[in-house]
């Protein structure tokens, strides 16, 4: 049940620079019953200290996918949730890990998620953060937040598989899920940003010294909604609407 309920989600370790890091990570997915790891621009991969790590998890490391981007590596994932240890000025919305590994198992009912994880020196940057929907932090002693990536990677599994049999007692769950649209997967949330931020700035409301700030809010809101497909194609079709309409005033106040 737990596999099965875990099936969608991708475990992702961005630039992770020491090999073994990445056999511990199958390790603990497989021990938690995770499969799906994908690694974007790994140092060294293959490499026999993963391998040695894994011990156990091979097959994990096997069916890993290599991604040379973040955006890439999210195709496909309708909620992306991203591990940090580190308090951001930004307010993300935030979990901790055990209320995250809840969060993560109800959105499953309805597509796949994904949870990132950052490198061993600096974490994860602004912007890869501004692909999650949802930091989640593993809570620490006051002195020191910072846990090593493989074990950070067991927590978050165990969280999961404990999850999973938490709910076990609800089922058949998920009533939110099957009334609700399924919500729109990253590629189209990151193709209506794209939109949005290009309309924005030809309409002049952004302006550079504030544009990165408040496209980060504008995220914030339009994740907070959770649009199907359906909804952000609308919301494309009124952004190309107001572009034309913007064009023909141009042209009609240039004739
Ligand atoms: N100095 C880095 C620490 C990176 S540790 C920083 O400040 O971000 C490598 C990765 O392990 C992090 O990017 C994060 O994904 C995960 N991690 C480590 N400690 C964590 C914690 N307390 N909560 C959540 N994730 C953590």
């Amino acid at each position: 049940m737990s596999a099965e309920i875990l099936e969608g989600l991708r475990v992702v370790l961005v630039e992770t620079s020491h090999p073994g890091n990445i056999g511990a990570t199958a390790r603990a997915m497989k021990v938690m019953g995770l499969q799906h790891l994908v690694l974007v621009n790994p140092r060294h991969f293959p490499h026999p200290e993963a391998t040695a790590l894994a011990s156990g998890a091979e097959d994990i490391l096997d069916r890993a996918q290599v991604r040379s981007d973040l955006t890439t590596a999210l195709q496909g994932c309708h909620k992306v949730y991203g591990s940090s240890a580190r308090d951001r000025r930004i307010h993300w919305p935030q979990l901790d890990a055990r209320e995250a590994a809840l969060d993560m198992v109800q959105e499953l009912a309805s597509g796949h998620c994904a949870l990132v994880f950052g490198r061993e020196r600096t974490g994860l940057s602004n912007e890869e953060l501004d692909h999650c929907q949802m930091l989640v932090n593993i809570p620490t002693a006051e002195l020191y937040h910072s846990l090593n990536l493989g074990q950070a990677v067991q927590v978050l599994a165990y969280e999961l598989h404990m999850a999973t049999l938490s709910i076990r007692a609800d089922l058949p769950a998920y009533p939110s899920a099957a009334v609700r649209e399924t919500p729109a997967p990253m590629e189209d949330m990151e193709g209506f940003y794209q939109h949005l931020e290009q309309v924005l700035r030809q309409s002049g409301f952004l302006q550079e010294t504030r544009a990165t700030r408040m496209m980060r809010r504008l995220r914030r809101l339009y994740d907070r909604a959770r649009p199907s497909a359906n909804e952000v194609h609308i919301l494309r079709g009124v952004l190309t609407e107001i572009q034309r309409w913007a064009a023909n005033s141009r042209q009609k106040g240039s004739g």
